[in-house]
């Protein structure tokens, strides 16, 4: 889109014909989700709490957790949503009192939800303070877990968030979370796709590796194929499906996006304007034909064209 028309978007989302998409911006602490509130967002659907924690030796106590996630909670007010993500250490984050020493593969190791199976009450004071920093503010976050890769996992998860009265969500970063869907939507209220680390484990491709930038690219046709899968499980179900990696920040890919049926986009706060204005250009049967295109295209390039084409039309 035009940079006058970028620039001029207010918000809320909704796509030329009226159907509403949340587009939400990815937050770190007090500080950013302030300046993110500042822009048109609907709220955020990525706090991403270990980086809260990233320079800590020791972990905070529940109170000292309840302030750092209550600052993010009133900067969005009780009328924005906030979806908080417990703590994802392990791998390319580590956190000091969480994260194992020596892993030889960290990215397929102890990391995300997989911290708390052998760390006794590390989550359940994580999920303490949550609750706790909702009643001080008077909102109701949603409250999701990194790297699930099991129904177990999610079925465990979702008591304990529902114990303290809270909404509960499992992101999709594991192909074995995407490829059954329909089944973690019997557990959870909703699932949020975290494309970065869908991407790294559908390709077999370190996220960090600039030499595989080619395979850790969203717009591969196995990686595009999974998020269908789980949006139309969100579909079936009735429940929110989101995305909240770098592919939500991609103004052409967040249309075939919310033609799969993604209910929310959550990303850079740079990109909320540009995502947003696209969005407002497209109708949903648009956006459904971009998705289609997509899906049958042979390599991300193809996948680009065919959508650029399907918007053209
Ligand atoms: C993702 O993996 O896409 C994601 C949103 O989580 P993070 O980038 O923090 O791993
Ligand atoms: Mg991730």
């Amino acid at each position: 889109e035009s940079r006058a028309v970028i620039e001029a978007w207010t918000g809320p989302a909704r796509t030329a014909d009226g159907t509403p998409v949340k587009v939400l911006a990815n937050v770190a602490d007090g500080a950013s989700a302030a300046k993110a509130a500042e822009g048109p967002v609907e709220g955020s659907g990525l706090f991403r709490t270990e980086l809260c924690f990233l320079n800590r030796k020791d972990e905070p106590s529940v109170e000292e957790q309840a302030d750092l996630y209550g600052a993010v909670l009133t900067a969005f007010g009780t009328d924005r949503y906030v979806v908080i993500r417990t703590l994802d250490a392990g791998s390319d984050k580590p956190v000091a009192f969480a994260t194992l020493e020596g892993e030889e593969n960290p990215a397929l190791g102890v990391r995300g939800l997989r911290l708390s199976f052998g760390n006794p009450g590390l989550l359940e004071r994580q999920l303490d303070a949550i609750a706790l920093a909702a009643k001080n503010t008077g909102t109701q976050p949603w409250v999701m877990a990194p790297m699930v890769a099991t129904v177990d996992e999610a079925r465990t998860f979702a008591e304990q968030v529902r114990d303290r009265g809270l909404k509960a969500g499992v992101m999709v970063e594991v192909p074995s979370t995407a490829l059954l869907a329909h089944r973690f939507l019997e557990e959870v209220d909703f699932l949020s796709i975290g494309t970065n680390d869908l991407t790294q484990y559908t390709m077999a491709a370190d996220r960090m590796a600039s030499d595989l930038a080619h395979l850790t690219d969203p717009w591969q046709p196995a990686v595009l194929a999974l998020v269908a899968i789980t949006a139309e499980a969100g579909k079936q179900a009735g429940k929110p499906v989101g995305v909240c990696g770098e592919a939500a920040a991609d103004p052409l890919l967040a249309t075939a996006l919310v033609g799969m049926g993604i209910t929310s986009l959550s990303m850079a706060v740079a990109a909320v304007k540009p995502v947003g204005a696209q969005l407002g250009q497209v109708s949903m049967d648009t956006c459904e034909h971009a998705a289609e295109a997509a899906l049958a295209a042979r390599d991300p390039a193809a996948a680009r064209a065919a959508v650029r084409e399907a918007l053209s039309r």
